[in-house]
């Protein structure tokens, strides 16, 4: 490996540092902050391992399987490179690093953010020059320049049974009102067409600030949920709600949906619906009669799309309370599901609660789910066939594009595949494209464009401009 720091000033070069990151957008939001801070210092950030004198790894703590994929790519770095940090969720973990990897030159734990700058200066020494004027307003970004996620807070104050995130990010802490909209504006301003809303527990915002009111756009805002829903909402791109438990608060969001603004969707992770089992996972907003509720936001938003996610084989869950959780999914009719089955994890209450269920009953019961959650998901869609909806172009491939409508978040739920029309300008990803869906598949929708919205036409006069 080469030293960048040696030979003549002439033929020096910036350090450079590799990045390989890992996990949730929750992680992926920390290694854009981390990125970005490298980079605001004077450190390149390179593309592969060849190009990079120190490689950090951000990893992911938060299930068995999440945990050896964290394990292999230090261990690839490793074998790359040699020079290796660790940070993230496993690195509240160290033991079980070093066990594997005793040769990583140090470990840090989730949002250490001035302890990796510290181990990464401590390790490759920081140029001299500051890069500021290289970095932009809102911050180096690992997503597309469309869309981008927007973390309103960090930690958690809720004791699920089966989660250790409390233990690894600590608890509740929100970003007041006004910061987070100026990020949002300054992400808007750079291009973004979709702010994707995440934290642990997006609906308890604001909860340990007590609401404190702040002033943006000359106005008094108090740091709740629905106040930030509704301020997003005025920025005229889509604003996508993600991790936002069913608390009765939820009910004011529904009546801000419209586009441009608060999208008619709303990712809740139930994780499950028997009231034991919730009882047992010790979920928050678990004794909501939530059926009831789902019901009464579809016929306020007819268009509401809710994503959730669930846990097949929790610790003591009989076949009753299965059947109660895939009777519930007949009726609540939700269009995006993604299911698990409970893997244990290191430190968390659920693995004694109650007896495990046995492997072969969770794959059997995972199964039926996804059978279930896909027949499901196969009618909804297909009841929007020749429907016409605005989607948001991701990628282009010849006169074939993929993106997503408002009931499609990127990288969890599936796709538009939309047929460009001859006569019709070629789409360009960030496009934002009217459709006529055309055909519809268990996950995914076909389409057939008609034309850009208004607004991506004038985006790209005033790019030509
Ligand atoms: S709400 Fe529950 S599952 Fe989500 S981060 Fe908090 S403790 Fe974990």
């Amino acid at each position: 490996m080469t030293d960048p720091l040696s030979g003549p000033r002439s033929e020096r070069r910036a350090p450079a540092v590799g990045f390989v990151s890992l996990g949730c957008p929750k992680a992926l939001v920390d290694s854009e902050r981390i990125i970005t801070e490298l980079r605001t210092r004077g450190y390149q950030i390179a593309p592969d391992y060849q190009g990079a004198d120190l490689v950090v790894v951000n990893t992911c703590g938060f299930i068995d399987a999440a945990i050896d994929e964290s394990l292999q790519a230090i261990g690839e770095a490793l074998a790359h490179h040699g020079r290796v940090l660790v940070t993230g969720c496993l690195g509240a973990n160290p033991q079980r690093i070093l066990a594997r990897h005793p040769q990583v030159l140090g470990i840090t734990g989730p949002q250490a953010y001035a302890q990796v700058l510290a181990a990464v200066e401590a390790h490759l020494p920081r140029p001299h020059e500051r890069c500021s004027t290289l970095v932009p307003a809102q911050g180096l970004r690992l997503t597309p320049p469309h869309y981008a996620y927007l973390k309103i807070s960090e930690g958690c104050n809720n004791r699920c049974s089966f989660c250790i995130i409390p233990q690894l990010r600590g608890p509740l802490r929100s970003r007041s009102l006004d910061e987070v909209m100026r990020e949002a504006e300054a992400l808007v301003a750079s291009g973004v067409r979709e702010l994707l809303v995440i934290s642990q527990d997006s609906g308890a915002y604001g909860r340990d600030l007590r609401y404190r009111p702040v002033l943006w756009r000359e106005q008094r805002h108090e740091s709740r949920f629905i106040a930030l829903a509704r301020a997003l909402g005025t920025l005229g791109v889509w604003v996508r709600l993600h991790y936002v438990y069913p608390y009765p608060h939820i009910d004011e969001v529904i009546a801000l949906m419209r586009e441009p603004g608060v999208l008619p969707y709303l990712d809740i992770p139930f994780q499950h619906a028997s009231p034991p089992v919730l009882r047992r996972m010790r979920r928050p907003a678990q004794a909501e009669d939530t059926l009831r509720r789902i019901q009464a936001w579809r016929r306020e938003r007819p268009e509401l799309v809710l994503r959730s996610s669930f846990i097949v084989g929790f610790p003591g869950e009989s076949e009753a309370e299965f059947a109660e959780l895939l009777a519930w999914l007949d009726e609540a009719q939700l269009d995006r599901v993604g299911c698990f089955r409970y893997s244990a994890v290191e430190g968390a209450a659920a693995n004694t609660i109650a007896p495990a269920v046995p492997e072969q009953i969770k794959d059997e019961r995972y199964e039926r789910f996804m059978q279930k959650a896909a027949a499901i998901s196969r009618a909804r869609l297909q009841a929007r066939v020749g429907r016409r909806c605005r989607v948001l172009i991701d990628t282009v491939q010849k006169r074939r594009a993929l993106g997503r409508s408002s009931g499609e978040a990127p990288e969890i739920d599936g796709v538009v595949r939309v047929q460009s029309h001859p006569t019709h300008p070629t789409l360009r990803p960030g496009d934002l494209c009217e459709v006529e869906i055309t055909a519809a598949d268990s996950y995914d929708l076909s389409a057939r464009a008609l034309g850009l919205s208004g607004a991506a036409t004038e985006r790209r006069l005033s790019q030509a401009r």
